[in-house]
C-alpha cells in the first residue's frame, strides 16, 4: 500500500484537526526511522494508521475490548487509552493491514510497554513530539530525540507520568513498565 492510498483510507475517519496531526506524525516518524536505521514506508504508514479509532465513541470502543481478545482490564482506565488496541485491530479488521510490526507500533502507541521494538519507539516518541504538540517540556524532548531515541521516548514517557501523576489521575500499568524499561536502556 502506497502512503496516499493509506492517507485515503484514514481520512474518512478522523476529523479535519486529527487527520492533520496525524500527517505530522507520520512526517516525523520518517524522520525519526532515516535517524536511526528503520524502514521509512513502514514507518510513514504506522504512522498514517495510529489514531484510526481514535474517533470512534466510547461506546464503540468499548464493545470492541469486550468482543476481542484485549485484556479487559483496559475497561478499568481511561477511555483515552483504548484508542490505540481497538485501532490495531480494527485497521486489520477493515483495512487488511496485517502487518504485525505495524499492528504493534499502533497498539503500543499511547502508553508504550517494556520491551518496544524500534518501530513502537519511533510511532511513539513521533506523536509526542509531532510540531503541533505544545505541552511543556516537548522542546527538550525534540531536542533529545535527534540524539537518543531510547532518552526521547523515556523522557517522554516520564513527562506523561508526572502529568498524569499531578492530576491525579490513574496511570495504566504498561505505562509504567516502558518508563522502566527505557530506564534500562538509557546509559
Ligand atoms: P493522541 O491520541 O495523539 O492524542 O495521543 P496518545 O494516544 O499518545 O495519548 C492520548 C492521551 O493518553 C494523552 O493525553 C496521554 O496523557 C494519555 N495517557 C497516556 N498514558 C496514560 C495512562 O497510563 N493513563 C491515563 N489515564 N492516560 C494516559
Ligand atoms: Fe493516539
Ligand atoms: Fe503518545
Ligand atoms: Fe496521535
Amino acid at each position: 500500500m502506497d502512503r496516499s492510498e493509506a492517507l485515503t483510507l484514514v481520512e474518512p475517519h478522523l476529523t479535519k484537526a486529527r487527520f492533520e496531526h496525524t500527517k505530522r506524525v507520520a512526517e516525523t516518524a520518517t524522520k525519526l526511522a532515516k535517524m536511526y536505521g528503520h524502514d521509512t514506508i513502514q514507518a510513514d504508514l504506522a504512522a498514517i494508521f495510529h489514531d484510526y479509532a481514535k474517533n470512534r465513541n466510547k461506546d464503540e470502543l468499548r464493545q470492541w475490548i469486550v468482543k476481542e481478545s484485549l485484556p479487559q482490564h483496559l475497561l478499568s482506565y481511561h477511555h483515552e487509552l483504548w484508542h490505540g488496541p481497538v485501532g490495531a485491530i480494527l485497521v486489520k479488521k477493515e483495512l487488511g493491514i496485517d502487518n504485525e510490526a505495524v499492528l504493534s507500533a499502533i497498539r503500543w502507541h499511547t502508553t508504550g510497554k517494556a520491551g518496544m521494538s524500534l518501530l513502537d519507539k519511533i510511532v511513539f516518541l513521533a506523536d509526542y513530539i509531532e510540531p503541533g504538540r505544545q505541552f511543556p517540556g516537548v522542546e527538550e524532548v525534540r531536542t533529545v530525540a535527534d540524539n537518543d531515541l531510547n532518552l526521547g521516548c523515556w523522557l517522554a514517557s516520564r513527562n506523561t507520568i508526572s502529568f498524569l501523576m499531578s492530576k491525579n489521575q490513574p496511570i495504566y500499568p504498561d505505562t509504567f513498565h516502558a518508563y522502566n524499561d527505557l530506564l534500562l536502556q538509557i546509559n
